[in-house]
């Protein structure tokens, strides 16, 4: 994982990252012995986001229902034994299809409860195609706390933060209105089912839930509407992944109808990519590791199972601007390089200071603009990085980064331009299958055998605070 935006949470965590990349439905204990009522498909593939990928159905619906991704052309996923469908407004870069809008209609038609939440923007976003089938808009207008419930509603106490009113047509009724009467969140029949549609800011925003997110009201808001079709508990909802594959080079990227236009270019980027890592490292990837590549549908960065690579397409406005993909595509690889030792400390750093090298073979002058900034951004903190301890509790990220940089940078310079190459090579040399664990004073004393000199006294100058007494490895160098 790297750089995200706020929609992204910052650290890979295991449990949503394994979901993900399994697109395994999460299926969430029932209460008591009653099956689930509530069979929920939450859209990820107009836009990609970590809320959308099991912490709505974990704030909302966990204990009460099931919930699968999707991840494939909407108009492709079957919705038949599924109650509730969850949307978002989506990204500008990925246009809701008339064939997905035509199929979101046919399951409302049918019984199933459609939830749309979203904020007007301008322009506005590819959802306000999605509301006006069902005659309903997405409008600028900012709604005015504090916001109130109305009908089924009245008398609920209603958090948000932020957002739009709507403007909805004559078979609309509005639940929750704003302070000058404007509804905010607004309910229809269509067919046999319903729809929902309400501002983004009702739902919550912060990773954990502590922030108010009106579960009192939301909960049972949808599943007396998502109840009325019938679902079959027996019969498994089944996450949809990304349906289409292209084989570039030794590498399967996956993808949609709506992330096509991105992936065959970022397929090629990692092929222009990797022959850049394998000569910095000095070692191919670790046996079974980066077969494929996933599209997402975000800018807001990437991660890495060591397996499968996930890139979001329109990253640093990619395919405008090309040294972040770059830098993005040869980061999340370079986990698969480290994989099974991670280094401790480092398992970010190395990964971008790759990408960086990279970038830098490939004549960026981004590169070594990214490079040079993130190492003065640590003198900040430590003038001539001799003092912070980046291993302490409270070192400051900048120092941890630059710092890292730093080091990488002094040890190509001493030990020569494949000072990392040896390092890597050395590495997979020593640890050998079963070990467990992998720590800085490990990681010290395997550098000390690849360059061929005992480098606990280098680092210690550095303020690291490694110790060969704490290794089983010797930092004796073989030279490497
Ligand atoms: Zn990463």
């Amino acid at each position: 994982m790297r750089r995200i935006l706020p929609t992204i949470v910052p650290t890979i965590v295991p449990a949503v990252l394994a979901t993900l990349l399994a697109a395994a439905s999460v299926p969430a204990a029932a209460a008591g012995d009653d099956p689930p009522v509530v069979h929920s498909v939450s859209d990820i593939s107009q836009q990609f986001t970590f809320y959308m990928d099991g912490r709505f159905h974990t704030q909302y619906l966990a204990g009460i229902g099931r919930d699968v991704r999707n991840w494939g052309t909407l108009h492709k996923a079957d919705l038949s034994n599924a109650n509730l469908l969850i949307l978002t407004a989506g990204d500008p870069h990925v246009p809701y299809a008339d064939e997905s809008i035509r199929h979101v209609m046919r399951f409302v038609r049918e019984g199933g409860t459609l939830l749309l939440m979203g904020d007007g923007a301008d322009p506005m976003p590819p959802g306000q195609a999605v509301a006006e089938a069902f005659d309903i808009r997405f409008t600028t207008g900012r709604a005015v706390t504090p916001l109130s419930g109305v009908g089924e509603l009245a008398g609920a106490a209603i958090a948000f933060r932020r957002g739009t009113v709507l403007e909805p047509g004559r078979r609309w009724t509005p639940l929750v209105a704003d302070a000058e009467g404007r509804p905010v969140l607004a309910t229809r029949r269509f067919g046999k089912g319903h729809v929902v549609v309400g501002s983004r800011g009702l739902f919550g925003e912060k990773p954990d839930a502590s922030d108010p997110i009106n579960a009192d009201w939301i909960t049972p808001m949808l599943v007396s509407r998502a109840d009325d079709k019938a679902v079959d508990p027996d019969r498994r909802l089944r996450p949809m992944a990304a349906e289409l594959s292209r084989e570039v080079g030794p590498l399967l990227v996956e993808f949609h109808e709506g992330t096509e236009p991105y992936a065959e270019a970022i397929g090629e980027v990692y092929n222009e990519v990797r022959p850049h890592l394998v000569e910095l490292t000095g070692v191919e990837p670790s046996p079974g590791m980066i077969r494929s590549l996933l599209i997402l549908p975000t800018g807001g960065g990437g991660f890495s199972s060591g397996v499968k690579i996930a890139i979001g397409a329109w990253w640093g406005n990619y395919p405008e601007r090309r040294y972040p993909m770059v830098e993005l595509i040869a980061h999340e690889a370079g986990h698969s390089w480290v994989l099974p030792y991670a280094e401790p400390l480092w398992n970010e750093p190395i990964a971008t200071w790759l990408g960086i090298k990279t970038g830098q073979r490939m004549g960026f002058p981004e590169a070594d603009e990214t490079l040079q900034r993130q190492i003065a951004k640590a003198r900040r903190h430590d003038p001539d990085l001799t003092q912070a301890n980046p291993l302490a509790e409270d070192a400051h990220r900048d120092v941890v980064w630059g710092k890292s940089y730093f080091v990488f940078e002094e040890l190509e310079r001493r030990f020569g331009p494949q000072a990392m190459g040896r390092y890597f090579r050395t590495k997979r040399e020593v640890l050998k299958p079963g070990r467990e664990g992998y720590s800085m004073d490990d990681c010290v004393a395997v550098w000390s055998q690849a360059v061929g000199e005992d480098l606990f006294p280098w680092f210690r100058s550095l303020g690291f605070d490694v110790e060969p007494s704490r290794t089983d490895l010797s930092s004796a160098g073989s030279g490497g």
